[in-house]
């Protein structure tokens, strides 16, 4: 099936998941940032999303399609742990039992929320990857549902939801900018929002280090990446070498791949914090990133998104003070005084 084909199959998904997934997830507000002139930049609130993620879309629309007969089996996933957090929020929800596979390179205040959240969390391996082939021989050896957190058309028919939203709320839309994985959230309301207004800019926004769509789509096909200690965890982790659906929507329906460093995500948060008082993932400062950055021209009404509040309370509360933080072999920091 070419990615055209793929797209309006989505894009009836997306059209039944808005159907369902306000039964749990909500309606965000699209909200002007202070920190550019004119209402130039908007930003969608998913951080205020119940389980602090635009996960939940995906996940309510995936959990509420399953069949009597798979509740009964349960529930298991991978995550980088705001799908994890999403799924055991709605299983939890619907009295579904669910396992959550985690790599040990997940932060431990989001291992801490899966937990708290009811789910029997296995942590295993130093990867997406691994995580992933534990959740598949989970589901082989119990019959419980694998539900991905990227490569599926129902959760790319709930994230895609969230683009209808937007069109509604800015119809005079020039430029939207994504943060981006594994690409469901990309490919979900890439594919909403290119189908209702196809003149829109969209822009995919990934971290320098492990960016594993951009690489994937250089090389034309799924590539594995190194993964590395970032700002924006939730962006970390590969699009699965066995890749489905997201990579020929971000193919076809991205107008660019930008990349930020480490530094400049931590900018980014510093940015949302003293100018809208967002205390946010690094993960969803990458658009603000870019534009700080100057790698994304304002030309017109911009909107981001702003995809997740999970952050680690210290590590925000370092960044926001402007102190050094090392990742890996690098360190970051605020403006010296
Ligand atoms: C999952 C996630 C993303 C990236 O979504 P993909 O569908 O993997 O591209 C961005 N931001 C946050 C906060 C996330 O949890």
């Amino acid at each position: 099936m070419s990615s055209v084909d793929y797209r309006s199959d989505i894009f009836d998904q997306i059209l039944i998941a808005k159907d369902r997934v306000y039964e749990i997830a909500s309606r965000t507000p699209l909200v002007a940032s202070q920190l550019i002139p004119d209402s130039l930049l908007n930003l969608k609130f998913e951080h205020i999303q119940p389980t602090g993620s635009f996960k939940i879309r995906g996940a309510t629309n995936a959990v509420l399609a399953l069949t009597p007969e798979e509740r009964e089996l349960g529930i298991v996933c991978c995550s980088t742990g705001n799908h994890g957090r999403a799924l055991a929020f709605v299983a939890k929800k619907l009295g579904i039992r669910i396992t959550v596979c985690l790599s040990v390179l997940v932060p431990q205040a989001k291992v801490d929320l899966v937990r708290a959240s009811g789910a029997t969390v296995v942590q295993h391996g130093n990867s997406q990857d691994d995580a992933l082939e534990k959740a598949i021989q989970i589901a082989e050896s119990s019959g419980a549902k694998l539900i991905p957190p990227f490569d599926d058309p129902l959760v790319l028919g709930g994230q895609g939801t969230m683009g209808l939203e937007i069109c509604d709320q800015m119809p005079d839309i020039d430029t939207l900018l994504i943060p981006l994985s594994g690409g469901g959230l990309a490919g979900g309301v890439a594919t909403a929002v290119k189908t209702l207004k196809p003149h829109v800019r969209i822009i995919g926004i990934s971290m320098d280090r492990g960016a594993a769509m951009y690489e994937s789509m250089r090389a034309g096909h799924a590539v594995a990446v190194p993964e590395y200690t970032s700002l924006a965890d939730s962006l970390g982790g590969g699009i699965g070498l066995a890749n489905q659906y997201t990579l020929a929507l971000c193919e076809s329906l991205l107008d660019e791949v930008i990349l930020v460093t480490e530094q400049e995500i931590y900018d980014g948060m510093r940015a949302l914090y003293w100018n809208d008082l967002i205390a946010a993932e690094g993960g969803c400062a990458v658009g603000l990133a870019a534009i700080l950055a100057g790698k994304v021209e304002l030309v017109g009404p911009t909107a981001t998104i702003i995809s997740g509040r999970n952050v680690d309370p210290q590590q925000l509360a370092s960044v926001i003070a402007g102190e050094a933080l090392t990742l890996d072999d690098i360190t970051v920091r605020g403006p010296l005084k």
